[in-house]
């Protein structure tokens, strides 16, 4: 199974920090929101556990420095992240629509969301969680309500010994065993490896 690796992660420095020099590298964004549109009808938000630049920062750089408290669960309130998640986009469309098509200017609007975001994702990370920001990112957000219950993780309850080591391990801090049909879990399979009675794994 593909993993998340400590080096994605670089790719979101990159864009936020060399594209305030070479706005073309903004594109990138495209590149990332086209292959997690794709992919969350079928899989859910497996491109968050898996594939995205953020994520990985998060997971492997900001948690190195983490406070590691515990997420505030209003924060996955959809009256939250709605909000967000309009807010966000709406602000997006209406930077494109100044830019009048230039390709530079364009690049230029996706680069300031990157590292305004990346910004936010680093500050929250550090002081609460490394993946507090994927709680109601609006990307993570679209996924959710795209994925619907695609690709859930399932409990087989005759061999879970409630050790809990699956609860431990999650990076969204879910409680996995009630959270099966939840739809924020990332599919990073880190509960699976953690079983140590084979009690869980990903269904369609
Ligand atoms: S929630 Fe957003 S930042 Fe976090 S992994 Fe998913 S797309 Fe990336
Ligand atoms: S429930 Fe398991 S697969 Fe889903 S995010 Fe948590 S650790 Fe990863
Ligand atoms: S790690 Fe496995 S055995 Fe332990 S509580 Fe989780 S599902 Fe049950």
């Amino acid at each position: 199974m593909l993993k998340i690796t400590p080096y994605i992660g670089i790719l979101v420095l990159i864009v936020s920090v060399a594209g305030l020099w070479y706005p073309i590298l903004g594109y990138f964004m495209l590149l990332v929101f086209a292959t997690l549109l794709l992919i969350s009808p079928f899989r859910g938000r497996w491109f968050c556990g898996n594939l995205c630049p953020r994520g990985s920062f998060s997971d492997f750089w900001v948690g190195k420095i983490t406070q590691n408290k515990k997420i505030p669960p209003v924060l996955r309130s959809f009256w939250v992240r709605i909000p967000i998640f309009l807010f966000m986009m709406g602000f997006m469309g209406y930077r494109l629509l100044q830019t009048h098509g230039l390709v530079n200017q364009i690049g230029m609007v996706f680069v300031i969301m990157c590292l305004t975001t990346t910004t936010i994702a680093i500050l929250l990370g550090f002081s609460i969680n490394p993946r507090t920001w994927c709680t109601f990112c609006p990307m993570g957000t679209l996924q959710h309500i795209l994925g619907k219950d695609k690709y859930q993780v399932h409990l087989d309850e005759e061999k879970c010994i409630n050790c809990k080591k699956c609860d431990k391990v999650c990076p969204m801090q879910l409680d996995v065993r009630k959270s099966l049909s939840k739809r924020d879990c990332i599919k990073c399979g880190r509960c699976i490896e953690a079983c140590p009675k084979d009690a869980l794994a990903f269904e369609n």
